[in-house]
């Protein structure tokens, strides 16, 4: 769901993530003995290689740490910001295809590599299971994965055909995983099948305060579904960690201080915010952009 998708693929960092983000601690509530990943922190760690597994090399790297595996193109939403490749894929159109509600999320998706057309006219692309576990593996093989979160992104991580099978896989590989998500297709069930698979952390975008965040969303009604879904993730017995990242803009830049008291108000946490470079849609939108 971030901004200027391109193709599917799989980017490494030792930071934050691969955009420049600002991250803001809603207060200062301990979180327990919950492990908090890299992806909610954005601090990178020193790696303590588990026993028999081969040290990163030393010297001034960064390490590896949170791994983004851009799993679709395929979306739901048709966002001002994104990268052209990520546009609406369209209604079920094929064999990977699905309702463009994003809900190909489950099990039962079909399968989920190579490319089609949506109706949109726009390519599907999406990134096989065994290329992204087949590239696990081999990191697997030299870094310690219980110290690397494994971000799925897209596209519209839910629009993925078996997106909990390959979560459950990732988790079964040790490594914690976590999802980021334009927030409009959650339902209790699927929230339900995402921490039987193993989910460790989740992301939801929330641009502003209703009529901002549809404007960017090119959606109406998308503000309200990204509400159910935090307020759905805050309530869920599985809940283990989650933050909301916002993509500041001159429309909503006005409104973040009442959006700082609604996340507090829904209990959120973590709140990143990032700004947008004039790539993919965004070059058609000079409001987007910082002046
Ligand atoms: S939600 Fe979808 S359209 Fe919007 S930025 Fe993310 S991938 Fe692109």
């Amino acid at each position: 769901m971030l901004p200027a998708c391109q193709r599917p693929g799989i980017v490494g960092t030792g930071g934050a993530g691969k955009f420049a983000t600002d991250r803001v601690l809603l207060d200062g509530e301990s979180m327990g003995n919950q492990r908090r990943p890299e992806a909610i922190m954005g601090t990178p760690k020193q790696v303590r290689p588990a026993p028999g597994v081969v040290p990163p090399p030393a010297g001034n790297q960064h390490e590896l740490t949170y791994l983004f595996v851009e799993i679709t193109t395929q979306c739901n939403l048709n966002c001002l910001h994104c990268g052209s490749d990520c546009r609406r894929g369209g209604s079920s159109g094929g064999s990977s295809g699905g309702p463009s509600d994003g809900s190909n999320g489950g099990s039962n998706g079909g399968s989920s590599g190579g490319s089609n057309v949506g109706s949109s006219g726009r390519p599907k692309r999406h990134l096989p299971p065994e290329a992204i576990l087949k590239v696990l593996r081999e990191i697997r093989r030299r870094y310690d994965p219980r110290r690397i979160t494994v971000a799925l992104s897209g596209g519209e991580p839910l629009c993925y055909p078996g997106l909990f099978d390959l979560g459950r896989e990732i988790a079964a590989l040790e490594f914690p995983w976590g999802l980021v998500t334009n927030g409009y297709a959650w339902t209790p069930d699927k929230l339900r099948q995402a921490y039987s698979a193993g989910l460790h952390s989740i992301s939801v975008g929330l641009d502003g305060l209703g009529e901002e965040h549809d404007w960017l969303r090119g959606k109406e009604g998308a503000f309200s579904k990204a509400i159910e879904t935090i307020s759905l993730l805050r309530r869920h017995p599985y809940w283990k960690a989650m933050d909301v990242l916002t993509c500041v803009n001159q429309r909503n830049l006005p409104v973040l201080d009442r959006m700082y008291l609604l996340l507090r108000a829904l209990g959120v946490r973590d709140w990143r915010l990032y700004t947008v470079s004039p790539i993919g849609g965004a070059r058609a939108h000079p409001e987007l952009l910082r002046r």
